[in-house]
């Protein structure tokens, strides 16, 4: 079969002329970085998803990284995370010399089990941390009772759940510090860029020194008595987000609303056509949240397991269709094996559901006619691999 359709990504930016006009006048202005754009930014940000503070930071890593660091995450301490994430949500907490305990997902949801991490809480417990997998908000009610019982920090990894809600209150409130991505896969862009927020003034003051080598930036000093004069009080690192960078997403979050509403409308066409065929089951989503959609996940059930994704996977792409597969669990990885002793059969639920996800296409440009065009793919080819396994 010849394929002339242009082939369609798993995820995709979308930069307008309002997004150019605003990094243009950027480039034209007195300041490249951390002039007034960067404030401006983190109060739309944090007005964005009702939180008290906002720190930009040059990715979600480093605002991850930002995280373990203001909650005093150190040497010796342990940190409960989901197996089921990008890796760089266990490797924040190995560049704070803390080591990273994995806990299982729920196989419906493939969230956090909070019943496993209930389990795996020690007297060295300092911290959980919650990925909102595809866009999906965790139990907060749930995880903060956990947290609060054994005394742990709990974190939100929303890279993927800006504009989500639980229960009514905005992903970027229902933790301690919040953290996002702004990478262009994910909800919003600034290309390269990280959002922490959080409640704590205290946390976000930290977290603002962090990014800037651990510099006290006491401005009305520096421009009163002394204009030289600065101190650095702890050791940080250069993490922060440019003007050039900040005036994009000053851009893009404006669009987040409806954003998330076409990602929802994606979805649910997906769940339609999807959801009563005997090999798909699309993953769950609990009553009382807005789910962001980042990822939309399915998993390929049957006999067949691993091989048959595998080559639906395969098929698909051959096709045009970018599916991807969201994620190799994290102690999975060699570098976690060999240096942290994880292994295969610490986390059955999340090696069990690698073996079967798919992520189809989702972005808010995408159109109608392309989310069909995915389906009918899809479903051809389950077809077909019917016909040919029987
Ligand atoms: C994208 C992502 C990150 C890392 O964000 P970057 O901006 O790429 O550094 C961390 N955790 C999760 C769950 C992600 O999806």
């Amino acid at each position: 079969m010849k394929h002339t359709c242009p082939p369609i990504p798993y995820g995709r930016h979308w930069v307008d002329q309002e997004d150019i006009t605003e990094v243009v006048n950027v480039l034209r202005s007195d300041w490249l970085t951390t002039g007034p754009r960067v404030e401006q930014f983190e109060r739309q940000f944090a007005a964005a998803v009702s939180a008290e503070h906002a720190v930009a930071l040059c990715n979600g890593t480093a605002a991850l990284h930002a995280a373990m660091h203001v909650l005093g995450v150190g040497p010796g301490d342990e940190v409960l995370v989901p197996a089921m994430t990008f890796a760089a949500t266990a490797n924040a907490v190995l560049y704070q010399r803390a080591t990273p305990v994995f806990v299982d997902v729920e196989p419906e949801t493939l969230l956090i089990d909070t019943t496993d991490a209930q389990r795996k809480v020690t007297a060295r417990t300092r911290a959980l941390v919650a990925v909102d997998y595809a866009g999906q908000p965790c139990d907060y009610d749930a995880l903060n009772d956990l947290a609060r019982r054994h005394d742990l920090a709990l974190v939100a990894d929303a890279c993927h759940s800006l504009g989500g809600t639980y229960r009514d209150r905005p992903v970027g409130t229902l933790a301690d510090v919040t953290v996002f991505s702004l990478h262009p896969v994910k909800p919003i862009t600034t290309g390269e860029g990280g959002m922490l927020t959080t409640m704590h003034a205290s946390l976000a003051a930290r977290a603002g020194r962090f990014r800037n080598h651990g510099i006290v930036q006491d401005l009305h000093r520096r421009q009163g008595d002394a204009t030289w004069f600065y101190e650095q009080t702890e050791l940080g690192h250069n993490y922060r987000l440019s003007d050039i960078q900040c005036a994009l997403g000053i851009s893009q979050i404006r669009k987040l609303g409806d954003w998330v509403t076409r990602r929802n409308q994606i979805a649910a066409r997906y769940h339609q056509a999807l959801a009563h065929h005997p090999a798909i089951e699309p993953l769950h989503v609990k009553g009382g949240v807005v789910h962001a959609y980042h990822l939309y996940v399915v998993r390929l059930t049957g006999a067949a397991g691993a091989a048959r994704r595998e080559s639906v996977f395969r098929a698909l792409r051959a096709s045009g269709i970018g599916v991807n597969v969201h994620y190799i669990p994290v102690h999975l990885h060699p570098y976690y094996r060999n240096h942290e002793g994880t292994r295969r059969g610490m986390c059955p639920a999340a090696e069990a559901a690698y073996e079967q996800i798919l992520s189809l296409p989702v972005y808010p440009r995408m159109r109608n006619a392309e989310v069909d065009r995915v389906i009918e793919t899809l479903l051809d080819i389950l077809a077909e691999y019917r016909t040919f396994a029987a």
